[in-house]
């Protein structure tokens, strides 16, 4: 080492300067290494430099840039890994600089270094180690011709150059780097957007096209027409075989023959993409190997699955002429295509299951609706005859040509009950006629016994009846009809035409033959009310009879009895005592209130055998005059009203009505307290509803429903005069009239009565 001086000189500080600035602007590693070379050469007076870097693993060196020695020529300074036993290793583990300035001094610190690279050591050199974020980078060495002594400006100079160079190299790399990243995306970006391309050209292409060929057929001239070199063909499977649905029209009539044909599932390459569900892109092929007689050499080859639910059910293949590699871009390319083709495939078996669905739909719409007319015309009649016919006619209006039959059972025979259509043969109608034996007619013994329908797609001719009646029959379709869970008949649909009995066929079928089951459930649900009805109307008009003659009858003999009681009253109570007029008086008591029964049960029986049509009444006039007839019990009382509607009624009874509720309101008054009766109307939905409310003693709710039954009393006739006729009247009277009546009552404040009639339609209120 020499005797340094302590400050730089002004060439040696211009020099790095300048070097410092030239650095910041260089762009690649390749320049910055070379003004770190050519400045240190400059500046030092070198005759010879070399920039070695540590490689991407991080174990060797390689000599990346050299100045001043001959292309090729053999130095020192070659790759190697990077150890102590090199100098750039050696610097770069000691972290500092070696320099050795006279002659012999590298050969001595290295002994093997010249034999093992076959260079020869220059006189000086100097080994710069480069570090960057403190991981090892590379190292600069210069070589001199002469004994060189280092200044300590010198080594400042090489230090803060090769620091300046680090950095400036891992600016570059990183921006390289970067560039390099940016390329690869955009070439990708630039990848995805051809497949892209192909995929949107694919779907136009294809349109709304359904065939599975045609779609195919444009996937493969998509490819060829982004990929010229590129042959193609989709595959589906049929039993063993991969059978060609379409093909590039650059294959030979052989291999077309060949892949139409039908290629072994058990082939080495389609067996392995249907195995793994994925594309397989191979560079090779070996036709001999795949157990192909084709011997046309192949390059690369592809095959692409298309899977839907989890099954592969088509495949896609490519393949070159000529060797070849598959890019990135290719193999992108393809699968969009692919990827199309399945997509659409995917739409189209989606759009045709919906297509099935909607028909199923449709049909079963249609036998609801068929259902819907069967019920609604059908439902003022109870004979299921009705029913079984209207259904056979729904079935054969959604069928081709044929007839209907119902067998129900009847001992050992088949009865058939009802039949729509002509059989076609009049053998077969007797034979029909007669009764098929039960367990010999497997078309109704099946469903019967089984529960289940049984359809024929081809008639089984001959199982049922001798074979030469049914040779125009040719489909049949046989349900059993069930209610309650029971079946109770077998309905058969009988076709001339052969027929697969579709789902839809038999939706519509079972839909319908299933409301026949419940229709006739209904209409002997309806066969049974509408007798009970029937019945009890017979037998309240027997009673009415009953009491209308009973009471007509009654009349007479008790007006006799009452009024000779009253005359012997009149013209011999003075010979009676006092006992005698005592009994007397009860014999003319009893006469009264037997006449009263007899007037109430007349009443009660009137309203029904003398009715009169409802017509618009008022309900104020009605008021008004019941009330003036009422004058004598009203005394001291207040009857009152709001405004009264008009209504539809038969005023008379209408009167009645009024009458008995008013004189029930006044009759039924409490001690001490002036009877009030009060009458309103209110609307009530479509209805009129009144309101009699009064003061009286009011009613325990138990009673509310008790009351309006003929005969019930709450109250002896010591206490309350009456019979337990009047309310009975009353609600007959307006259940006549389509209205409701009910009470509500606070016992000891009064009661409230209740009753709806119909308004009159022209009344606007
Ligand atoms: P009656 O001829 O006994 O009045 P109704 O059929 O008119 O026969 O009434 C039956 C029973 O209902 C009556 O005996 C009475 O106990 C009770 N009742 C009817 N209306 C009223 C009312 N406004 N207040 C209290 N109780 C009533």
């Amino acid at each position: 080492m020499s005797g340094a001086s302590t400050t730089l000189p002004p060439s040696l500080s211009e020099r790095l300067l300048s070097a410092i600035e030239t650095l910041s602007t260089a762009q690649t590693p390749e320049e910055v290494l070379d003004v770190i070379l050519s400045s240190a050469l400059g500046a030092l007076n070198a005759i010879a430099g070399a920039v070695l870097l540590v490689d991407s693993r991080g174990t060797g060196l390689e000599v990346k840039r050299v100045q001043g020695h001959e292309e090729k020529a053999q130095t020192l300074w070659q790759d190697g890994p990077l150890d102590g036993r090199v100098p750039a290793g050696d610097a770069l583990m000691r972290r500092q600089p070696l320099f050795f300035e006279r002659r012999g001094a590298l050969n001595q610190a290295y002994p093997e270094l010249e034999e093992r690279t076959g260079g020869v050591a220059a006189v000086a050199t100097a080994v710069l180690p480069m570090f960057l974020d403190d991981r090892p980078l590379g190292a600069l060495i210069l070589d001199f011709r002469e004994p060189h002594e280092f200044t300590l400006q010198e080594v400042r100079f090489l230090r803060t150059l090769t620091a300046q160079g680090a950095v400036a190299l891992g600016r570059a790399r990183l921006q390289q780097d970067l560039e390099a990243r940016v390329a690869a995306r955009t070439a990708e970006l630039e990848e995805q957007r051809a497949a892209l391309d192909a995929f949107v050209v694919y779907k136009e292409a294809v349109g709304h096209e359904s065939d599975v060929r045609a779609l195919a057929g444009q996937a493969v001239r998509t490819v060829r027409a982004n990929l010229p070199h590129v042959s193609a063909a989709y595959y589906e499977r049929e039993g063993n075989l991969w059978k060609a649905q379409a093909w590039s029209e650059d294959m030979a009539p052989e291999v077309v023959a060949e892949i139409t044909a039908g290629v072994d599932v058990r082939t080495p390459n389609y067996a392995e993409t249907v195995r793994s569900g994925t594309p397989l892109f191979k560079d090779g092929w070996d036709g001999a190997a795949q157990g192909l007689s084709r011997t046309v050499s192949h390059g690369a080859t592809g095959f692409l699955p298309t899977v839907y639910g989890g099954e592969t059910r088509g495949l896609f293949a490519v393949e070159t002429r000529h060797a070849h590699s598959w890019t990135e871009r290719e193999q992108s390319l393809i699968r969009a295509v692919v990827r199309g083709l399945h997509l659409t495939l995917e739409r189209t078996e989606q759009t045709r299951r919906l297509a099935i669905q909607n028909a199923e739909l449709e049909a079963r719409t249609q036998a609801l609706e068929g259902f819907a007319h069967l019920t609604r015309d059908l439902t003022d009649q109870s004979d299921p005859r009705a029913f079984v016919k209207r259904a056979q006619e729904v079935v054969l209006s959604l069928l081709p040509s044929g007839y209907a039959l119902y067998y129900g059972r009847d001992g050992g025979r088949w009865r058939n009950w009802v039949q729509t259509g002509d059989v076609g043969h009049s053998g077969l109608q007797a034979f029909i006629d007669a009764g098929p034996l039960v367990g010999e007619t497997p078309t109704v013994d099946i469903p019967w016994t089984t529960g289940q329908p049984f359809f024929q797609d081809t008639y089984a001719q001959g199982s049922d009846t001798p074979a030469e009646m049914v040779q125009h029959v040719n489909a049949a379709a046989a349900l059993p009809v069930s209610r309650r869970g029971e079946v109770m008949g077998v309905f058969i649909a009988v076709l001339f035409e052969k027929r697969a009995w579709s789902r839809t066929d038999r939706v519509v079928l079972e839909t319908v033959v299933g409301s026949l089951g419940l229709a006739l459930e209904r209409a002997e649900s309806v066969a049974l009310l509408e007798r009970r009805n029937q019945e009890l109307a017979r037998s309240n008009a027997e009673l009415e009879q009953f009491a209308y003659v009973a009471s007509h009858d009654l009349q007479a003999p008790i007006r006799a009895m009452t009024s000779f009681a009253g005359l012997l009253e009149r013209r011999y109570s003075d010979r009676l005592d006092g006992r005698g007029q005592a009994y007397l008086q009860h014999i003319v008591d009893g006469g009264e209130h037997m006449k009263r029964l007899v007037d109430d049960l007349l009443t009660f029986s009137r309203v029904h055998t003398q009715q009169r049509p409802l017509l618009p009444t008022e309900v104020d006039a009605v008021f008004d005059a019941v009330v003036r007839r009422l004058e004598a019990e009203v005394d001291g009382a207040r009857v009152t009203r709001s405004r009264l509607p008009v209504v539809l009624a038969d005023a008379q009874q209408l009167d009645q009505l009024l009458q008995n509720l008013i004189s029930n309101g006044l009759k039924y008054r409490r001690e001490g307290v002036t009877p009030e009766v009060h009458v309103r109307a209110e609307r009530d939905g479509e209805l009129w509803r009144f309101a009699v409310r009064d003061n009286g003693i009011g009613i325990e709710p138990q009673y509310f429903e008790r009351i309006f039954v003929i005969f019930q009393r709450l109250h002896g006739r010591e206490e309350y005069e009456g019979t337990g006729i009047g309310l009975a009247v009353c609600k007959k009277i307006v259940e006549r009239h389509g209205g409701q009546i009910w009470m509500e009552s606070t016992p000891g404040e009064g009661t409230t009565c209740y009753f709806t009639l119909q308004p009159d339609g022209n009344f606007q209120q």
